[in-house]
């Protein structure tokens, strides 16, 4: 029996061939990784799916036969080869990359949607709520945070049906450098970005995280699909925003598209502190993010970051009923996630990957 039986707010953990955590609305093949069912050992038992260094150092082709195996049971438990998993260097950024094959089958990448504000006007968002007259919802009055924070929208959908006129133009990008090489094995090539959008069949696109916040995009209609990676920063930067405008400018629709927010550290385990809340008060989606932090002491609070992705993705015109978050905290569950809080960092990586076949 392949589908398990643990249904959480519209997830659903499978064991064979490899634990995996799935949400079935999004219709396509796709997975949340565990730390659970590969070879790797020491702080990065069982699945590593990127942390540990191969014989070649850190970086540009780091990885080690024990993650290039786990990956490669990865990709296969979602019924792709090895070498149509892609990943990247992720640098807490919002850029997105398209991948299509080319006539040889040769994986290519052009930049999409490297400016959410293009869709989303965060500044503006910013000033409408104020005028609005929305204030943080989750904060004490006396909060230094709650000056900026709305429940009001924007008034303009940041994912109007003009706004893919106005996406960068493709430019072809390198495909050297890079932590994960796009044939599942063999050095010298690979992505600098945040997440992947692709309409092409066959690829199994994936973001890593350890704390950090997957989401895993779907537009069936469109056959369109995405993966982002989101830490803090990547979030209130908007890389979700990003993310979906990518999709969009590949046709997806966001009314249409199934979101899902995979495992990740809660406000349980995520304190914060002042400088925190001043870089996410300075960033350009404060307003939807401001409300999900909650103050607990002097200079101390807490984050919620699957809560602010959920908010930019709604702003985005995503439907509530297609958007789901997973109950899992990787700092509450060492047991079955990789945490860089709970460990110091001493930890693999999981892979959240999405494709169609
Ligand atoms: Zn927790």
């Amino acid at each position: 029996m392949n589908r398990s039986s643990l249904y959480l707010s519209g997830f659903s953990l499978t064991s064979s061939p490899l634990p995996l955590l799935t949400c079935p609305a999004l219709g396509v093949p796709h997975g949340f990784s565990t730390r659970l069912g590969g070879v790797s050992e020491g702080i990065f038992a069982t699945l590593d799916l990127g942390a540990e260094a191969g014989p070649f150092g850190t970086g540009a082709s780091g990885v080690s036969q024990h993650v290039l195996l786990n990956r490669r049971r990865f990709a296969e438990a979602l019924g792709f080869p090895a070498n149509r998993l892609i990943c990247a260097k992720q640098v807490h950024g919002r850029e997105i990359l398209s991948v299509s094959l080319d006539g040889a089958g040769k994986i290519r990448a052009v930049r999409v949607g490297d400016s959410p504000g293009v869709f989303f006007r965060g500044d503006s968002v910013c000033e409408e709520s104020a005028l609005n007259g929305g204030g943080g919802q989750n904060l004490p009055s006396d909060s230094p945070v709650s000056g900026c924070g709305g429940r009001g929208l924007p008034s303009n959908s940041p994912l109007s049906e003009s706004g893919g006129r106005n996406l960068p133009s493709d430019s072809p990008l390198s495909e050297s450098g890079g932590d994960c090489p796009p044939s599942g094995g063999e050095s010298g090539a690979g992505f600098v970005c945040d997440g992947f959008v692709s309409a092409t069949p066959g690829l199994l696109l994936a973001v890593k995280t350890a704390d950090c916040v997957p989401i895993l995009f779907s537009d069936r209609a469109a056959g369109v699909v995405g993966a982002a990676h989101a830490g803090w920063r990547g979030t209130v930067a908007g890389v979700a925003a990003s993310c979906l405008a990518a999709m969009v400018s590949l046709g997806a629709r966001p009314e249409r598209t199934v979101a899902a927010i995979g495992p990740c550290i809660h406000p349980c385990c995520y304190e914060v502190d002042d400088p925190f809340v001043a870089a996410v008060s300075a960033s350009s989606f404060s307003s939807l993010c401001l409300p999900h932090i909650l103050r607990t002491g002097a200079g101390r609070y807490t984050a919620d970051l699957p809560a602010m992705n959920r908010s930019i993705l709604l702003a985005c015109g995503l439907r509530e009923e297609n958007l789901f978050t997973s109950g899992f905290c990787t700092g509450s569950s060492c047991a079955l996630f990789f945490s860089h809080r709970a460990t110091g960092g001493k930890r693999g990586l999981m892979m959240a990957g999405i494709g169609r076949l």
